[in-house]
């Protein structure tokens, strides 16, 4: 009976037994910002940190051309609609670290080119309690990259 109800939120097809899922639906949330995620793990993870308070898009996946998963597969052609009709100011890039996850946040942000929409793309890091030393050098040079300022 589970399997019947559930399907995709029709605004940013994250998974939902409604029309639209609880976070489409919650007045509270900042329709200005919008994160894009790869599936719907990555959006809990994100829920789990209690920073985020804008909108997200669901992709449903990656662009994976060795896998044959082409632009049109996954939930692109929507998200570009969805911006056209949007209060949308930023739109966070948060696929994964991945060379997918990256081919997938270039493709986007070359389609969305409307000077009115900042494109962002989470910063990477040195994991927390880790070791410069033992960090690989792509993990560093985004750590170094995306640095921040503290005093
Ligand atoms: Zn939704």
């Amino acid at each position: 009976e589970a399997q019947e109800k559930v399907h995709y939120c029709k605004k940013c097809y994250n998974f939902t037994d409604k029309e639209l899922c609880d976070i489409c639906s919650d007045k509270t949330r900042d329709e200005s910002i919008l994160c894009v995620v790869e599936d719907t793990k990555d959006l809990e993870a994100i829920e789990n940190t209690c920073e985020f308070k804008g909108m997200y898009h669901v992709l449903q996946g990656v662009i994976s051309p060795l896998n044959g998963i082409g632009p049109e597969e996954i939930r692109i052609s929507e998200l570009i609609e969805r911006l056209k009709a949007s209060k949308v100011k930023e739109v966070i890039m948060a696929t994964n670290p991945t060379v997918e996850g990256e081919a997938t946040s270039m493709y986007i942000s070359k389609l969305i080119r409307n000077p009115e929409i900042k494109v962002t793309r989470l910063a990477y890091g040195v994991p927390v309690g880790a070791s410069l030393e033992y960090a690989d050098e792509v993990t560093l040079s985004r750590a170094l990259i995306g640095r921040n300022e503290i005093a």
